[in-house]
């Protein structure tokens, strides 16, 4: 062994997916997970910008390591994800000079490995964990204390994001949108589950244009078939998609094949036409109506989620009502609601005035997140009584703790160990963002 890493994350479930794949480098190379930074040899800050809070945290993590660093100079720190950005970040090394390494969102690693091999304090052992797990290059080795332990993981099949909605910092942070190979999509979700994984959720910022910047590529559906087959693996769900892409075949795959589930995440961002057209999404609020109609004819029991900005610039009361009502119509599963912030560099930074004040922005905010309390409470008292089907990912206070097909969490109490299997549990109790049952 020749040392620790630990990990500061932030932000969306590509981040995990990236900062894993790293981590994946870093195991290789012999180095072990701590959950102590005090102690590691290696910190590792995968960082996020969606949000000016997001980007606020970051900056704390990398202020509050300068005396550690001053304590420990050989503590090698590696900063990376959206704060750094495709470009790089200038300002970012003057104002962090102690900072040892850089990569860009989704970077294969390469670069932390390489300055540490520079390092002589640690002479990399390019050692074992790969002959001893049959792991080969373009496998991902999970840490040590997730390997059988880990159920759900996130796969990245997209990088980046061409997109352009004017609020959005993305394109901007991660670059161009560009899909993964086939194979080694494949070979990543085998490499998973030889190691325990159950479930993997496939990532895209719009995953379902998977494919489509490689000429006669396959797209997301066929991307799912052969996802499909790796053996050992239950379950595939697959996220974030953009309500102009998803197409009638990628409905009837998921429909079709058993271990896709049933669970759409599809952001609407908002429900009045002008303020969509401001965002430059692409779609209007009738667009978006019929399409969770497709979807619900398309999939019976359909869980959806969907994305909301209160507060975008101009946006006034009475669009915002059209927002709040489409959603009170709708009664989707999930709805994660954002005051908008706006972010350097994007259209709506530079041409729009943040002109919604900060108390209204939170008032719509409450609002929204009120209603869709009472909606998804409504939605999960219709599982009372019913036998599903749950993933088991980890014990939490005494109580067995996974997912529905649907996404919904759910606890039980069982004497048996249930950890990454999946236990028929009737409902016995519901709540907007839990229910419990007992194993039948
Ligand atoms: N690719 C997805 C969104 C990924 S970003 C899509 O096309 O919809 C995740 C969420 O962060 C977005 O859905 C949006 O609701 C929120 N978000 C992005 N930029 C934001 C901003 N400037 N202010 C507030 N929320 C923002």
């Amino acid at each position: 062994m020749t040392g620790y890493y630990h990990l500061f994350i932030e932000g969306c479930q590509m981040n995990y997916a990236d900062v894993r794949r790293v981590a994946s480098e870093l195991e290789r190379a012999g180095f072990r997970a701590t959950d102590q930074p005090d102690q590691a040899d290696v910190l590792v800050l995968e960082t996020c910008t969606v949000r000016q809070s997001a980007e606020d945290k970051a900056y704390g993590w990398l202020t509050s390591l300068r005396p550690l660093k001053e304590r420990r100079p050989k503590t090698v720190i590696a900063v990376m994800g959206c704060l750094v950005g495709v470009k790089g970040n200038g300002v970012l090394r003057e104002r962090f000079p102690y900072v040892d390494v850089f990569m860009p969102p989704s970077s294969d690693g390469k670069p932390l490995l390489s300055f540490l091999q520079q390092h002589e304090a640690y002479a990399l052992e390019q050692q074992s964990v790969a002959e001893r797990f049959a792991i080969q290059d373009g496998d991902v080795v999970l840490p040590l204390h997730e390997r059988n332990r880990l159920v759900s993981a996130p796969v990245a099949v997209v990088y980046g994001c061409s997109h352009a909605c004017t609020f959005c910092q993305i394109p901007l942070k991660r670059g161009p949108e560009r899909s993964r190979p086939v194979g080694e999509i494949v070979a990543e979700v085998r490499s998973l589950v030889a190691q325990g994984v159950k479930e993997v959720v496939l990532l895209g910022q719009i995953v379902d244009r998977y494919g489509k910047d490689v000429p006669d590529g396959p797209d997301l559906a066929d991307l799912l078939r052969t996802v499909h087959e790796v053996e050992g693996l239950e379950r595939i769900r697959f996220l974030t998609s953009h309500p102009s892409y998803m197409t009638d075949r990628l409905l009837e795959t998921v429909a079709e094949l058993p271990k896709v589930c049933e669970h759409i995440e599809v952001p609407v961002q908002a429900g009045h036409d002008e303020v969509l057209a401001n965002m430059r999404r692409g779609y209007t609020a009738d667009d978006y109506r019929r399409l969770i109609a497709r979807i619900r004819e398309m999939i019976p029991n359909a869980s959806i989620a969907t994305d909301i900005i209160v507060g975008f610039p101009g946006e006034t009361a009475e669009q915002f009502q059209a927002t709040y009502d489409l959603l009170a119509e709708l009664r989707l599963d999930v709805a994660h609601i954002a005051k908008y912030s706006p972010r350097p560099g994007t259209v709506s930074a530079r041409r729009m005035e943040d002109d919604v004040p900060p108390e209204e922005k939170e008032r719509r905010r409450q609002a929204l997140d009120d209603l869709q309390a009472e909606i998804v409470g409504e939605i999960n008292r219709r599982y009372l009584g019913e036998t599903v089907e749950v993933l088991v990912e980890e014990q939490h206070k005494g109580k067995w703790r996974g997912r529905t097909r649907t996404n919904k969490l759910v606890f039980f109490e069982d004497e048996r160990d249930w950890h990454g299997r999946l236990a028929q549990v009737a409902i016995s109790w519901t709540g907007p963002w839990s229910m419990q049952g007992v194993v039948v």
